[in-house]
């Protein structure tokens, strides 16, 4: 062993600690910009580390035939990729840049253990023990699965193609003859030690992420995306044993676990088990949404820029609840100044937080962190609820499903059972929206029409810049 190759394992431990210590600090608006950091690092070290293995620094000594150039270059395309698109990227498109990221994390994992496969059998005709080949097929079936499907996420958010589910009479059982198909060309695979039969499985896997995530609506592609990941994670986990390497597992069982743990927090926040996520096609059917429900015209009350003003000045507390038009309109930024010029005015402002406002996870947060709104102004929906009674004006940008009161109360809506804040209960409620349009769950909303409810439509952005300059005047 050489002095290079005896840092490796020490190494690989310092990542996988920085690695937990990052996920850990995400789990807070206050230390998630840590976080984010102490991974990087830990991604860095292992990077760097792997380059130590005999197999890679024989490139480098010339030993073997991998030119280390084309490490360098690939390494450099990945990244400066990688960082254009995290620079460029709109915060309400992160889903869909999550999903191709993700969806390259799952084509890797196929694709090097087929290389394995392939390497192994071209060079001893034995791929090893069985735990070795059913680690390959699975890697293979899993990362190709998590790519395909994450690719056909992509185009439904980047609507490139439609949002809507895409259904065929028998689907759940094709799906289902598909998964059993892959995992019987896998004992192929496995009997064999056949090298086009581990591309069979390949193929039909990559169709099998196309037809499974075809009739899901793209309401629900974050959750999807969610479970895609932690699918990329096993596989990484799977490849990683596969090429025993020991930060792969470590990284790719974290990856699995997080993305695991994070499906199930938007289930449980949409009150929505994964099997109706997965199976019930959410979003076929575009009920009500133009302000009339059941053939009777509604009224809505609509407001000046300059009543709001005053109302919102005049308050003793106000609590703002942003939600996914806040992200389209860009308006973080400018909804702080209203809450520093409503503060300057005595006013207390809290903002209320969701778990799914937006369409990702901690949406609302990273926006809010942006503009260096105070973290103890953030108030989560558990915490908040039961102050909505005691709140002069509730002011809801940009938010839709979270606050309509038809989850409470109405068993044959389809957000029913959702837990929501309850905007509805302040002594007046204003909401800024551009339209009577719905929201992600294509439903109308009844808190529109509430007699303590006002209106105040336009972009949100433009609509909180008068907002600001009315309460000055005040
Ligand atoms: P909604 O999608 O319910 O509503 C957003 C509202 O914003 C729309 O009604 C729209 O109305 C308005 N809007 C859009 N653009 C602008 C703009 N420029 N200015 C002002 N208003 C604008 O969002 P919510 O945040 O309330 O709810 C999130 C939804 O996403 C929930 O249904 C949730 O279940 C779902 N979801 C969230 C996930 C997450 O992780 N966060 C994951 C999966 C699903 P108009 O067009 O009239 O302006």
């Amino acid at each position: 062993m050489t002095n290079f190759e005896t840092i490796i394992g020490p190494a690989y431990l310092v990542a996988a600690v920085l690695f937990i210590l990052g996920l850990k600090r995400l789990s807070s608006p206050a230390t998630a910009r840590s976080g984010n950091r102490l991974a990087g690092i830990a991604m860095t070290i292992a990077l760097a580390v792997t380059l130590l293995n005999p197999d890679i620094l024989g490139a480098i000594t010339g030993a073997r035939l991998i030119p280390i150039g084309t490490i360098v270059i690939g390494t450099l395309i990945g990244g400066g990729i990688g960082v254009y698109f995290a620079r460029t990227v709109k915060m309400t498109a992160m889903p869909q840049m999550v999903a191709l990221f993700n969806g390259m994390g799952g084509a890797t994992a196929a694709l090097v253990s087929i290389a394995e496969f392939t390497r192994a059998i071209g060079e001893t005709g034995d791929a090893g023990g069985a735990g070795q080949v059913v680690s390959i097929v699975l890697g293979t079936i899993i990362g190709a699965i998590s790519f395909s499907g994450s690719i056909v996420a992509f185009l439904k958010l980047q609507e490139l193609i439609t949002d809507r589910p895409l259904r065929f009479g028998g689907q759940s059982w094709f799906n289902a003859a598909l998964l059993l198909g892959s995992l019987a060309v896998g004992g192929i695979v496995l009997v064999g030690g056949s090298v086009p039969a581990l591309w069979a499985v390949l193929g039909i896997a990559l169709l099998l992420g196309v037809t499974g995530v075809l009739p899901i609506g793209g309401a629900d592609m974050p959750v999807v995306i969610s479970i895609l990941n932690s699918c990329t994670g096993v596989a990484a986990a799977l490849t990683g044993f596969v090429v025993h390497n020991q930060i792969l597992v470590v990284a790719g069982a974290l990856v699995g676990a997080s993305g695991t743990l994070l499906t199930l927090l938007m289930s449980k926040a949409m009150n929505r088990p994964i099997s109706n996520v997965l199976f019930s096609g959410f979003g076929a059917l575009q009920t009500g949404g133009n302000g009339k429900g059941a053939g009777v015209v509604r009224i809505v009350k609509e407001a000046s820029a300059e009543d709001v003003g005053v109302a919102l000045a005049f308050a003793r507390n106000v609590v703002i609840v942003p939600g996914y038009g806040l992200a389209v309109a860009q308006a973080q930024h400018t909804v702080r100044e209203l809450a520093d010029e409503l503060e300057k005015h005595g006013v207390s402002v809290k903002y209320a937080i969701h778990p799914v406002a937006g369409r990702m996870p901690g949406h609302m947060n990273v926006l809010l962190a942006e503009a260096n709104v105070p973290y103890d102004q953030l108030a989560e929906m558990e915490q908040i609820n039961g102050e909505f009674d005691n709140t002069d004006v509730a002011l809801v940008i940009g938010a839709n499903d979270v606050v309509n009161p038809a989850a409470r109360s109405d068993t044959s809506s389809p957000i029913y059972g959702m837990p929501i804040l309850d905007v509805d209960h302040s002594r007046n409620v204003v909401v800024l929206k551009r339209s009577m349009n719905p929201g992600f769950a294509g439903i109308d909303n009844e808190l529109f029409y509430r007699d303590n409810t006002r209106m105040l439509f336009g972009d949100a952005k433009a609509s909180l810049t008068k907002l600001v300059a009315a309460v000055k005047t005040v």
